[in-house]
């Protein structure tokens, strides 16, 4: 074969060429077919190769792929950012388009940033965010999150933002409801705030579900309101990460919908434009924006793409579809069942302490005890194996172990397309069960040498 010059995820591995997808499952170049189990990076959520995409794409193309947002507004753009103003909690009714979730989350911050400048608050810069998080991987964005495998190579180059640890059900303190539980994690912020200065906190950043560093992990009821309160009471804002939960995913248009509670700021990407281009966005309450407006008149973020025409058209015609196919309540339909088959597979397996998730973010969290919750350590790379052996099968399940050495799982994520159906998650469960049984018997004849 030729050689190849693509910088790939691991170096020196062959990884197999794609050919194309229908609907749940995507091809590669020999032939074989995958079950995308987890929309690539919980990304393809209207499934693979859907003709009405295809065809927005190429009629937009037709017209003007590219008008640059500082010349000009188009009429796919202000579509775009009407229906999210429809579809978004509150008064969260502008958005700012960027091309990925990293600089949507960045967006966020600084927009954040320059609301409380504009009110003369200049010292109101720091962000506060939780361990096990994941926001980004440039650096604004990496220094918000509490992804321990992704930044610890950078961490001098990081911002030192205070984080506070996450709601993880799962691992909470023996004996403790979980109404004494969301209050204990929510009130950390308060504690985080007072040792830092409210006039230093510009704003709180949190996945309504925590993804690929924990795997679909949900907060109990009550957190998030409470955590509402108190941004309320320090002037601090609240920023809602839907990079990964947001459009329906989790069976809610937005994941934060879940609680009824109204953040400040709202980031979008992946399921936004369901991998057909890229987009993403950071969304903004009208108080926000007329601040803004009425001070600087600038947001002093952006790229080139920004805005583009193309991905706008390509991200209203996804939307559509969601609409047009009721995916946000298939989403909390199809994803119950799957839970449900989850469960029954974490039940009959040694290596799966829990099977956790809300719509079609489902997690598994693999322990070396079931009883006492004792994680693998994660040099054993059980959740990797997971994958690999899934990968071989014809399965494709996503990687979400954030790296906390001995606090935590290493964990997996299935978040197919929100159009499988039941027969389809049936196959998924299937061959999922295979792959973990195959690695249940690794490591038993592992553990015993
Ligand atoms: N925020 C969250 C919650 C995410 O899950 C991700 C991607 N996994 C990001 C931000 C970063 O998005 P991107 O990879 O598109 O930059």
């Amino acid at each position: 074969m030729q050689r190849s010059y693509v910088i790939k995820p691991e170096l020196g591995k062959e990884y197999p060429r794609v050919s194309h997808g229908k609907g749940i499952y995507l091809y590669d170049t020999s032939g074989k077919r995958y079950i995308d189990g987890c929309s690539g990076a919980v990304t393809a959520s209207i499934g693979h190769g859907v003709e009405e995409i295809a065809e927005a794409m190429a009629e937009q193309a037709r017209k003007v792929s590219f008008a640059y947002r500082s010349h000009f507004s188009s009429e796919a753009v202000e579509e775009l950012g009407a229906k999210l103003a429809e579809w978004a909690p509150g008064e969260l009714n502008w958005s700012f388009f960027v091309n990925s979730g990293s600089e949507a989350t960045e967006t966020a911050q600084k927009i954040a940033i320059q609301y409380w400048q504009e009110q003369g608050r200049p010292s109101k810069t720091r962000m506060i965010s939780r361990w096990m998080s994941y926001h980004g991987i440039t650096m604004g964005a990496l220094s918000m999150s509490g992804h321990v495998l992704r930044r610890k190579r950078f961490v001098p180059l990081l911002a030192d933002y205070p984080a506070i640890s996450p709601p993880y059900p799962y691992r909470r303190p023996d004996g403790m409801s979980l109404e004494q539980y969301a209050r204990l994690c929510a009130d950390e912020l308060e504690t985080a705030i007072l040792r830092v200065g409210p006039e230093q906190v510009a704003a709180f950043i949190a996945e309504p579900v925590i993804g690929a560093s924990g795997g679909a992990v949900v907060p109990p009821d009550g957190y998030f309101q409470r955590i509402r309160e108190i941004c309320d009471k320090y002037d601090v804002l609240f920023i809602a990460d839907e990079v990964m939960t947001g459009v329906g995913r989790t069976g809610e248009k937005f994941g934060i919908d879940h609680w009824g509670v109204k953040p400040d700021l709202i980031t979008l990407g992946k399921g936004m434009s369901a991998g057909y281009t890229p987009m993403a966005a950071a969304m903004a309450t009208e108080k926000i924006i007329d601040t803004i407006t009425r001070g600087s008149g600038l947001i002093m973020a952006g790229h080139t793409y920004s805005a583009n025409p193309q991905s706008a058209a390509v991200s209203l015609a996804v939307l559509r579809y969601v609409e047009a196919h009721n995916l946000v309540e298939k989403a909390a339909v199809q994803g119950a069942y799957l839970l449900r088959k989850l469960r029954e597979l974490a039940d009959e397996s040694p290596l799966i302490g829990e099977a956790r998730g809300l719509g079609l973010l489902c997690g598994l969290e693999f322990v070396k005890d079931k009883r006492t919750k004792e994680p693998f350590p994660l040099s054993r790379g059980v959740a990797a194996r997971v994958i690999s052996r899934a990968f071989e099968n014809g399965l494709l399940v996503y990687p979400a172990t954030g790296g906390l050495e001995g606090v935590a799982g290493d964990s997996v994520i299935l978040s197919p397309p929100l159009t499988i159906t039941t027969e389809e998650i049936d196959e998924l469960v299937d061959l999922l069960k295979k792959s973990v049984q195959r690695v249940q018997e690794e490591m038993r004849q592992e553990m015993q040498l």
